[in-house]
């Protein structure tokens, strides 16, 4: 809800931040139809790959942190939000915590975790099933679901118009990359 695209820089950001971990690629953001019950405006997604020494329930709490400093609601599930952060694979590992399900429960099923996925992991596998990202994508392509449109105006980054991308920026170049976008 509210500027999404500065919610979704903002987060961006604050992973870059954080001192274990590292942002290797991020996807186009994907304006996409909401998906639930009821009905409500259109969202903003787009995946990101990280590389983290954190364990994966640390990882976690950073993400769900982050959600609250930005004014989720932590019972907020489903319900319009400013920011939603999920871990959607871990490599090839498989958890099943009361508290952290990887794969990410429903990815499988939706467009708009399927389709920015598939720009920046296509060869990825489910390592349950062996499918690959690319493989799923095509799957729920063929399905006639909810919309889903990617923004070629706008990025993750501020210069995102068809220059590359040095991911291994310095904490000093990555504010002053995203310093206007996320005051
Ligand atoms: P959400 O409404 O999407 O923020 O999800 C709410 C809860 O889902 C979180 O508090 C987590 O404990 C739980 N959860 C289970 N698996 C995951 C995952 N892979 N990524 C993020 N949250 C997860």
């Amino acid at each position: 809800m509210g500027d999404r695209l500065r919610y979704l820089r903002r987060a961006l950001y604050a992973l870059a931040m954080q001192p274990d971990i590292r942002v290797r690629s991020v996807s186009k953001i994907y304006e996409t139809e909401f998906v639930g019950e009821g009905q409500q405006a259109p969202y903003y997604n787009a995946c990101v790959e990280i590389e983290t020494g954190l364990a994966p329930d640390r990882l976690l709490t950073v993400l769900k942190e982050f959600e609250e400093s930005e004014g989720r609601d932590a019972d907020g599930h489903m319900l319009p939000r400013p920011i939603d952060l999920d871990i959607l694979l871990i490599g090839d590992r498989i958890l099943s915590g009361d508290r952290l399900l990887v794969p990410h429960k429903g990815m499988r099923d939706r467009a708009f975790v399927l389709e920015p996925l598939c720009e920046i992991a296509p060869a990825e596998k489910f390592p349950d099933s062996g499918e690959t990202i690319a493989e799923a994508c095509a799957k729920i392509r063929r399905k006639s679901g909810p919309w889903i449109v990617p923004l070629t105006d706008v990025g993750l980054l501020p210069n995102v118009a068809g220059e590359p991308v040095n991911w291994d920026l310095n904490k000093e170049e990555w504010r002053a990359a995203l310093a206007v976008h996320c005051r």
